[in-house]
């Protein structure tokens, strides 16, 4: 059969790898010159950075998506990773010396003693969400799922509660609570609408600190992050390789502006320069209502897909500055990420950022040394560092090109918080906006990372009411990665 794919990011590449290694004829087309989406690397001067991911779970060896990846022969160059987090009035860094995978519990009750026995209920939660987790994560079979049901009974009746309800239910100080559901500012997710469970699953013990063990009884139990040595791309250019190799062919700097359907049936794509490519098979990514609005036309669904359209919430942007610097920032910070959040009123800063108000760097961004995994990414003796944080897509006042500069300046100073002096050591600088993303990811609006992970809101299902036509992709119904 033959497949057309749109888009070649991250998604694409990997639906286009199955269908060739299932025999199948593989077309994928990009807007883009090089394949990667967001994954593709961004070139300043002497310097490149990474434009997407930063770290990625699942991905160690034994872990699901290596073992996807090792289908297609491609075995990464993995590091494990980790980060410290800095709160508006205390921080959480890796101790110097190894002091076990319970340190943050142990130290947060020094700070928050009012919240001990809060802080040890939570962890034996933790550790049995972390059962249910190791199960969610091997194949299906009938052991498996019964073994998945037991190990889910003690922790049901927490599945009940949005992520605020679970900090409020384990924690009484709300500079705590910020702790655990400060990472679904990644998101750009309010705790009140995400689901109790993805707090745990959002905040694995073993992101903050890579020395703790994964294994227990030398089997791998526990989830780990991970660099890939040499950047993100790297699985991009494996992906891209294996399907060439295979018969399957990448066509760059092409947009497809419809899908063919008739009857119903998805039978081919036309492309910006009105050819047209016949398929039996046709699979978009990229933004959900971009797609079914132009490409493929609203009155080829059904209601039931409209409405998962018109309802479901992709994340915002982000505003981000690349900088070459002279100096190691990993020997000042002693990570290589480092989250710094200003505020603790996660649900108020998600208010302000849907309402196009951007924060100037005042609710909190993420410092990031791609070098640290990348050393070729910066000349001898010079390092990358990236300061990002979430944004609203659309400002309320004014256009991203006309800030940039301001809001760049504004974040850099910010930054010098934990980097002194940081300004005076920059060598090149670029600063990426939404509007930059959007043009990256052909989407005309939000286009950074995938969908909120609002409870119960569908994202738009990967089977659509057109025959053959497959949407996926980081706004499909995989929930931008947070829950499989
Ligand atoms: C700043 C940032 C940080 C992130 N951090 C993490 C992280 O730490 N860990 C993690 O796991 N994930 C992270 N993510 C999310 C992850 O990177 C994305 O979910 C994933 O890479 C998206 O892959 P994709 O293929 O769905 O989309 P994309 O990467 O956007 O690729 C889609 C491609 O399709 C092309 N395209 C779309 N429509 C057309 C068309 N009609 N014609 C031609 N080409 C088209 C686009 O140009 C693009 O190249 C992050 C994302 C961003 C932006």
């Amino acid at each position: 059969m033959k497949y057309c794919v749109i888009g070649a990011g991250l998604a694409g590449l990997v639906f286009g790898a199955m269908a060739v290694k299932d025999g199948h004829e593989v077309v994928i087309y990009d807007k883009n010159p090089v394949p990667g989406g967001v994954l593709a690397l961004c070139e300043v001067g002497d310097y490149r950075f990474e434009q997407g991911p930063l770290l990625m779970c699942d991905l160690l060896p034994g872990e699901p998506m290596s073992n996807l990846l090792a289908e297609f022969g491609i075995h990464l160059d993995l590091m494990r990773a980790d980060r410290n987090v800095e709160m508006p009035d205390y921080s959480m860094h890796r101790p110097e010396q190894y002091e076990g995978p319970y340190w943050r519990r142990e130290r947060l009750k020094q700070l928050f003693p009012d919240d001990a026995a809060g802080l040890d209920a939570y962890y034996r939660f933790y550790d049995r969400m972390m059962r249910v987790r190791y199960h969610l994560n091997r194949k299906l079979s009938p052991g498996s799922t019964l073994a998945l049901a037991a190990s889910f009974l003690p922790v049901a009746r927490y599945a009940r509660m949005t992520a605020q309800e679970l900090v409020e239910h384990f924690f009484k100080d709300q500079k705590l609570q910020a702790l655990y559901t400060g990472i679904l500012a990644d998101y750009c997710a309010d705790p009140r609408e995400v689901w109790g469970l993805a707090v745990p699953l959002t905040n694995l013990e073993t992101g903050f600190d890579d020395r703790i063990p994964l294994e227990k009884n030398g089997k791998h139990v526990l989830g780990g992050f991970g660099y890939i040595r040499g950047g993100c791309q790297k699985i991009a250019e494996a992906l891209a390789d294996y399907i060439t190799k295979n018969g399957g062919v990448i066509k760059l700097n092409t947009v497809v502006d419809r899908v063919l359907i008739e009857n119903g049936t998805a039978v081919g794509v036309r492309l910006a320069n009105g050819s047209q490519e016949k398929a039996d098979v046709v699979a978009g990514s990229g933004s959900g209502r971009d797609f079914f609005g132009n490409a493929v036309g609203m009155e080829h669904l059904d209601d039931g897909y409209r409405r998962i359209l018109e309802t479901y919430r992709p994340m915002e942007a982000v505003f981000m500055v690349h900088a070459g610097v002279d100096f190691d920032p990993v020997k000042v910070l002693g990570t290589a990420l480092c989250y710094c959040y200003g505020s603790y009123d996660l649900s108020k800063a998600t208010e302000r950022l849907r309402a196009g108000q951007y924060h100037d760097g005042e609710d909190g961004f993420l410092l990031f040394i791609p070098s640290y995994h990348a050393p070729e990414f910066a000349p001898d003796g010079k390092h990358c560092l990236t300061v990002y944080t979430v944004a609203p897509d659309t400002l309320c006042d004014g256009d991203w090109e006309a800030k940039k500069e301001l809001y760049a300046d504004h974040l850099l100073e910010k930054a010098e918080r934990y980097l002194p002096d940081l300004r005076q050591h920059i060598t090149v600088r670029k600063i990426m906006t939404a509007a930059d993303y959007r043009e990256m990811t052909h989407m005309r609006k939000s286009s950074f990372g995938g969908t909120v992970p609002v409870w119960h809101q569908k994202n738009p299902p990967h089977k659509t009411p057109v025959k053959n036509l497959w949407f996926i992709g980081q706004q499909s119904e995989n929930g931008g990665g947070l829950w499989r």
